[in-house]
């Protein structure tokens, strides 16, 4: 069929009321949650967009999945379907589920990084950063320079800085333990990693022997855009484009709270035997046994139901499409946006957008209360706040100050994307008025989830 309009691939079965509150409930609302979104009650958000991490709409087919749940302490079936699943796509040998990806994370660097290692990326997420952090190790982000400038066009943002990876590898080899890649690049805008960077990357690691690892929590979003973007590979499905990419790593860490269409859920997964039995020793520790390593089984099998289906050319290309068609919006209304548009989320450019509040003075936290003040709908800020903090105490601005909307999978529909523009496109027509912000409390780490903000006069 050859219309224009790219429908929801998919019909509503069950629905969930949003509730509709006045201004001044909201004024208190967020008064009372000391400024930061994350201390909203989630009742208190009409659209939510803070996050597309476990808030996605599960199908038919996975809840059905869920009733099929092996509840058996070890070797329960929903695993084994769980495990084919997993391998049938990445090909790695070890499949170690997790509770989320954090938790993979976490084992992953406790098990392979010791004092002074670096790790390198092209972009850390900010629980990836804290967990090589946390292990004494250094976290570079090495993604190329186009990647760093929010207007500039190209695409695959995500890629890797090849030449900074071989500088990188040359001179301090010794303390890299292994390589990480991140598809799509949520930090950097939700921008894609082409399939011949990966090959650069790979041919790097084998010259220095090095491990790479993929942080895939959004694969087949990367793998629908190598499809769209990259020459050869248009006829290609994104199943097969997703399993070329972990075909070139040697582990993957994953939470499929992303394209795994769960709400729960996770693993790490990795060809060596070594390292698989160090990680799993520490999974029985902290997560659970191995076959089921924090989850239910009807977690198992729901991530396992999820998996098949993102890889639907049908769901990928409206998911793809509809988060562009809000990014078309907003550049028609000369917002600032990171372009082009990412696959899970706009990406404000809130430090473009506000000029008369300084980095320090926290732009995107100014932007996203506005965004919820106007129009009920909750964003995050991923800027100054959340990456501005070092571990000495000091605080410098980020690199950039962005606002996200991240949008859940199969969640909202064309017009919930129309009001969201609409309202967007109001407070930067009154972007003049806004004010900055400033810290009442925060803790050492990951200071964006529970800091206390004031309005400054
Ligand atoms: C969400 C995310 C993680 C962490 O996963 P959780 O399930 O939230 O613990 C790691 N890396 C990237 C790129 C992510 O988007």
């Amino acid at each position: 069929m050859n219309f224009r309009t790219i429908i929801e691939p998919f019909r509503i079965k069950s629905v969930e009321a949003i509730k509709f509150t006045r201004r001044e409930d909201r004024e208190a609302a967020l008064a009372a949650a000391g400024y930061n979104v994350f201390l909203l009650h989630a009742e208190d958000v009409l659209i939510d967009l803070l996050t597309d991490s476990g808030t996605g709409a599960m199908s038919s087919a996975q809840w059905a999945a869920i009733m099929q749940g092996d509840e058996s302490y070890a070797g329960s079936r929903s695993y084994f379907r769980f495990e084919r699943v997993v391998r049938d796509l990445t090909g790695f040998r070890h499949i170690i589920p997790t509770h989320q990806g954090r938790a993979a994370e976490r084992i992953l660097f406790h098990t392979t990084l010791k004092v002074g290692d670096i790790v390198p990326n092209n972009n850390h997420f900010d629980t990836t950063r804290a967990n090589v952090e946390v292990e004494g190790a250094e976290a570079q982000d090495l993604v190329i320079a186009e990647g760093r400038q929010p207007s500039v066009i190209h695409p695959f943002k995500g890629n890797v800085d090849l030449g900074l990876l071989e500088r990188l590898l040359d001179q301090h080899g010794d303390r890299v333990p292994l390589v990480m890649v991140t598809v799509t690049n949520n930090s950097g805008g939700g921008q894609p990693v082409s399939l011949e960077n990966l090959r650069g990357v790979r041919a790097l690691c084998d010259r220095y022997g090095k491990p790479l690892f993929l942080d895939a929590c959004r694969f087949a979003e990367n793998a629908y855009f190598v499809k769209l973007r990259e020459a050869g590979h248009a006829d290609r499905t994104p199943k097969a484009i997703a399993q070329e990419m972990f075909a070139l790593a040697d582990g993957c860490t994953m939470s499929a709270k992303k394209d795994g269409l769960a709400n729960i859920g996770g693993f790490l997964a990795m060809n060596d035997d070594t390292w698989a039995l160090a990680a799993r020793n520490l999974l029985i520790l902290t997560e659970g046994f191995p076959t089921y390593g924090g989850l239910a089984g009807y977690d198992l099998e729901a991530v396992a139901q999820g998996l098949e289906e993102v890889v639907d050319e049908a769901y990928l290309r409206y998911r793809i499409r509809s988060t562009e068609y809000l990014g078309e919006k907003l550049i028609a209304g000369d917002v600032p946006i990171i372009r082009p548009a990412g696959g899970h989320a706009i990406y404000v450019d809130a430090r473009a957008l506000l000029p008369q509040i300084p980095p320090l003075e926290y732009p995107g936290v100014a932007l996203v209360n506005a965004l919820y003040l106007e129009a009920g709908i909750r964003s995050v800020e991923i800027g100054t706040v959340m990456f501005g903090l070092h571990p000495d105490g000091t605080e410098t601005p980020a690199a950039m100050d962005l606002v996200r909307l991240a949008i859940p999978r199969r969640v909202y529909t064309q017009s919930h994307v129309d009001y969201v523009a609409e309202a967007v496109l109001e407070v930067a027509g009154r972007r003049r008025e806004l004010r900055g912000y400033r810290i009442v409390s925060a803790p050492p780490t990951l200071r964006h989830f529970t800091a206390r903000f004031e309005p400054l006069p």
